[in-house]
């Protein structure tokens, strides 16, 4: 998942505040996370393929943040 596809997600209000159930509107402090390192018989493996995010709801009255690798599970269903 790469960091524009988060702000799609967001612009076009598809993930949804687990607290008010609301649109979430902002997110901030994107990174790609690495999932493996190993360093061991020379050989050095990095895998990255995760990315983690700070989602803000946004919406008013609702103090609702977190950060996650597994945003795509507050993707609304369709
Ligand atoms: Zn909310």
């Amino acid at each position: 998942m790469t960091e524009q596809a988060v702000k799609d997600a967001i612009k076009e209000q598809k993930l949804k505040c687990p607290k008010c159930q609301g649109p979430i509107k902002k997110y901030e402090k994107f990174s790609e996370t690495i999932d493996s390192v190993q360093d061991g018989f020379n050989i050095t493996t990095i895998d990255s393929r995760g990315s983690r995010v700070t989602l803000i709801c946004g919406n008013e009255g609702c103090g609702w943040k977190e950060r996650t690798e597994y945003w795509t599970n507050y993707l609304e269903d369709e």
